[in-house]
């Protein structure tokens, strides 16, 4: 008996000892306000323990005594919060525009956008070399997530997209996506057929890949949906499967030319049965809701004086003198229809949104994207998205929450607990109660490193040279 008394002791005092221990993190930030976006609330006193580029722990600051760290950020009044995402931007314009793109990456970690999911572009090896440099801390930049090249028909669109012209051609883009490991599939309606659309739908679900992009006007989103069609970029096929008149139209003229009479038809019954349906199946919208306003005002606004052009390389601007040629033709002829289809998507947000129709935050930045700057256009959506009538909580759901949940990643992102990739930002004020609070960035940091605002904008300073 005395002997295992004698044991229990030596156990005891080994326990206690190792008790006291402190464990070391990496990095600990202190006296931290949580923003719990899907709880819509703050945890105050609250220190973030993390390990490599993992939060390890989350606990009350009268915890502290117990844990030590190789770097610590005091937060004291301030608000932590899980990154941005901006989940519609595009790196592109051909291999002479590749270090243009590269040099914007910065501007995403100013903007304290952590995440990015790039939509689609022709310079998917350096789009995948980045996303490999910054995980591997060896380049300043978000997350990515990339489509890599856009799918079309034989004659896309866009330079780079892969042709599919048959349903033998589907197979042979799917490996080639697979084999580059993207992380989803974008499809473009330049002119990909409408069987070939549903059929790449069919294919990648079979597969297990994400899809989305922009439809055929000749197909049909619920069809599209029911295949397993997980996104839609922009508001145009939502829009067109809300009028009485879609069916009619798409079969006498199948082009953006029916959008006049698609807008002026739009019937909110209809609309909100197709809402809920959509809801039903998961279905998520990328309203891109900011960059309509910017092209459908190119010919009023002048923009030669935006202090983000300074940021913009010589060759990227170049690419928006597409858009304001475009904009001054419709002017001249007279089309008022984006301005109207704005209003109108403008005035879908809350009705989609109440429906249970996931959103996501997108800005569509990137080179022909006339004056939508990277970075600042994220938060010009989230603005949008704020005016058409969601609260702060749920215009940061559209960004921060729906955007893993996109790829299923909600396990790894949209809060602050363990486990969680350390992809934050620090904040002067709480976003919750005045979204205008995301505009004063005290810190970003990606998987556990931490960028400062002298170090931000040190990195900004550096991009106008
Ligand atoms: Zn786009």
């Amino acid at each position: 008996m005395m002997n295992l008394l004698k044991s229990l002791v030596v156990v005891l005092i080994f326990i206690s000892c190792n008790s006291e221990t402190p464990k070391q993190f990496d990095l600990i930030i202190t006296n931290a306000t949580i923003v719990d976006v899907l709880g819509d609330s703050l945890n105050n006193s609250q220190f973030i323990a993390i390990s490599q580029d993992t939060i390890s722990l989350v606990d009350n600051m009268s915890n502290l005594g117990k844990y030590k760290a190789n770097q610590t950020l005091d937060a004291a009044n301030k608000f932590v919060m899980p990154g941005l995402w901006d989940n519609h931007v595009h790196f592109r314009g051909g291999d002479t525009l590749i270090e243009e793109n590269k040099k914007l990456l910065p501007l995403f970690l100013a903007y304290g956008i952590t995440n990015v999911r790039d939509a689609g572009g022709d310079i998917t090896p350096s789009v995948l070399k980045w996303k490999q440099d910054i995980t591997n801390k060896e380049l300043n930049g978000p997350t990515i997530f990339t489509s890599g090249p856009k799918l079309d028909g034989t004659e896309p669109a866009w330079p780079g997209s892969l042709i599919v012209e048959s349903i033998e051609d589907v197979k042979i883009a799917l490996d080639s996506l697979e084999h580059l490991k993207v992380d989803y599939v974008k499809m473009y309606d330049g002119s990909l057929e409408k069987e070939f659309f549903y059929e790449i739908i069919k294919q990648a679900e079979a597969r297990g890949l994400k899809t989305t992009g922009h439809m055929p006007l000749s197909a049909n989103i619920l069809t599209a949906t029911d295949l397993g069609l997980d996104g839609t970029e922009h508001m145009y096929y939502v829009i067109k499967s809300c009028s009485p008149m879609a069916d009619s139209l798409t079969q006498t003229n199948p082009t953006y030319g029916m959008f006049p009479e698609i807008v002026k038809s739009y019937d909110p019954e209809i609309a909100m049965s197709i809402f809920k349906k959509l809801a039903s199946k998961g279905a998520f919208i990328t309203p891109t809701l900011h960059i309509g306003t910017i092209l459908s005002e190119l010919t009023e606004v002048d923009h030669k004086g935006d202090s983000l052009l300074n940021y913009i390389g010589q060759g990227i601007q170049k690419t928006y003198h597409g858009r304001i040629k475009s904009a001054k033709k419709a002017k001249l002829q007279g089309n008022t229809s984006r301005s109207q289809l704005g209003q109108l998507a403008k005035d879908m947000i809350l009705p989609l949104y109440n429906s249970g129709v996931k959103l996501l935050a997108g800005s569509d930045s990137g080179a022909f994207n006339s004056f939508v700057y990277p970075g600042e256009s994220l938060h010009l959506e989230l603005q949008s998205l704020l005016a058409a009538g969601l609260t702060p909580q749920q215009t940061l759901i559209t960004s921060i929450i729906n955007g893993p949940e996109f790829f299923e990643l909600s396990e790894f992102y949209g809060s602050i607990a363990e486990n969680k990739v350390a992809n934050l930002i620090i904040l002067d004020g709480n976003p919750l109660e005045d979204l205008k609070n995301l505009n004063n960035i005290r810190a970003t940091i990606i998987k556990g490193k931490v960028y400062d605002k002298k170090m931000l904008d040190t990195m900004l300073r550096d991009l106008k040279k």
